[in-house]
């Protein structure tokens, strides 16, 4: 008798109790099209020599691919890797006035280009370039996807088939994807390099003008720093040399925080308003970087150079949609207030929250941690640490922390992999990082009323044998 004929059939194993409560929950399409692939795979398996599965052995498996199939790959996580703007975890977390915000424009039609006053058309960057105007004194402002983008349609808008003078030391790589030269050539501008990678000056600036000169262009080194025998030419006389050869001076500031952060402790970044009161005629940064909002680019400056940028065709195909800017807007309304920054605005709360106040969260969840990972050949206390702006902010400067240094009591570091791959396993994944033979989990951005949850999220820790 063939073996495989003993295999249950498709329809069978869609009617035992399990899977029929999956269908219940997912739909029959789902489910059937696991249950043949469950199946298909047995059939193979059988053939090559394999043992037949048992009925309960299948069903399992079916489970298991239907929840792989149907668990949202978007998954929020619990952020403890210290990197507060860390971009491949979706960077800032919004403010509740953003995310409802968001939500109200997503569930309902909204007047995105629509001007209630009138019954006429609107323009999308009227939601929120008045604010942006107040908050960083510019005459004009317009929103794209991202700063790379914005910094793409400046380039490609003012400066396609013409050069740009940038410093050598300012040539930056951010995140492996932007490389401030190659955006500059998929703009159709051409770079004129000047100075030296540590010291650039006014005169090399000068000594390169010419013809075909369409602008004098700064870019904020954002996630490097060099130290030593260095210099670069202020705003203030970039702007002045740029303006007395009738061209713009145009500054991307990447980071770009509206309101100064010094304020809190914080090291100073520079904020588009200074860019603007040093005579720079555009400036651009992104939304999700200090600044705390979503994922934009925005440009503001010279009304007539933002005109001519808005009409540029490009700009249609980088514009952002109404969830951007319902969120884009919750959030600048909050630097209206600046005093109250620090409680509003989630990453700046985030950046300047207390190193006591982590390190009482870390001595709370401490008895949790320990009895989850009791058993375990390893050894967990709290520990001093440093946090990261991340995103390219402020690339030198750490931020005193606290949280849990996990280490193997001997010599042995594979547990330390299991722990860290359970914590990744959980349905609210964990990310912690490790470094120097630790597990290290940075408590800064477990906002307080996650605690409960992450307790709970603890105690269900499974940790698997090697
Ligand atoms: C981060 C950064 C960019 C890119 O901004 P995105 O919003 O990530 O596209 C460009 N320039 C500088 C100086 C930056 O720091």
């Amino acid at each position: 008798m063939n073996p495989l004929s003993l295999l249950p059939s498709v329809d069978r194993l869609l009617s035992a109790a399990t899977v029929s409560s999956l269908i219940d929950l997912h739909g029959r399409a789902i489910v059937t099209g696991v249950v043949r692939e469950v199946l298909g795979a047995a059939r193979e398996a059988v053939k090559q020599g394999g043992a037949m599965p048992s009925e309960d052995a299948l069903i399992t498996r079916v489970g298991a691919g239907v929840t792989a199939k149907t668990t949202p790959k978007l998954r929020p996580v619990f952020n403890l890797t210290g990197t507060v703007l860390h971009t491949n975890l979706g960077r800032a977390p919004l403010p509740e006035e953003a995310v409802q915000a968001l939500i109200a424009a997503a569930r309902s039609p909204c007047a995105l280009e629509y001007d209630i006053a009138s019954g006429g058309r609107g323009d999308r960057d009227s939601v929120v370039d008045e604010l942006l105007c107040e908050l960083t004194g510019a005459e004009a402002a317009t929103v794209v996807n991202n700063n790379a983008a914005a910094v793409f349609l400046l380039l490609n808008t003012l400066a396609q088939k013409k050069e740009v003078i940038v410093s050598r030391g300012e040539l930056i790589e951010i995140g492996g994807a932007f490389r401030v030269p190659d955006i500059m050539s998929r703009a159709g501008a051409k770079l004129v390099e000047v100075g030296t990678t540590n010291r650039t000056h006014l005169r090399d600036f000068a000594e390169n003008l010419g013809p075909r000169t369409a602008m004098l262009m700064k870019v904020h080194a954002s996630n490097y720093a060099i130290h030593g025998f260095t210099h670069a030419v202020p705003e203030a006389e970039l702007a002045a040399l740029a303006h007395q050869n009738n061209l713009p001076f145009v500054v991307d500031l990447g980071s770009g925080t509206l309101s100064d952060l010094s304020a809190y402790g914080l090291p100073h970044e520079p904020t588009p308003r200074e860019a603007i009161a040093a005579g720079a005629d555009l400036v651009t940064f992104s939304g999700d970087k200090l600044l705390g909002g979503p994922q934009a680019g925005l440009l503001v400056g010279r009304r007539d150079l933002i005109a001519r940028i808005k009409k540029n065709p490009l700009k249609r195909a980088l514009r952002v949609g109404k969830l951007t800017l319902a969120a884009l807007e919750a959030v600048l309304a909050l630097y209206r207030d600046p005093d109250r920054l620090h409680l509003r605005v989630t990453a700046v709360r985030q950046l300047t929250r207390p190193e006591v106040e982590i390190r009482a969260a870390a001595e709370r969840l401490l008895p949790t941690l320990k009895n989850a990972l009791a058993g375990l050949p390893v050894t967990a206390e709290i520990v001093a640490l440093k946090s990261q702006i991340g995103s390219g902010s402020l690339p030198v400067d750490r931020l005193p922390s606290a949280g849990f240094s996990i280490r193997p009591q001997g010599r042995k570091g594979g547990v330390l992999n299991r722990i860290e791959a359970a914590l990744r396993a959980l349905p609210k994944p964990v990310i912690g990082r490790i470094e120097d033979g630790a597990l290290l989990l940075d408590l800064r951005c477990l906002e307080p009323d996650e605690e409960t949850a992450f307790a709970a999220a603890l105690a269900g820790l499974e940790v698997g044998r090697c």
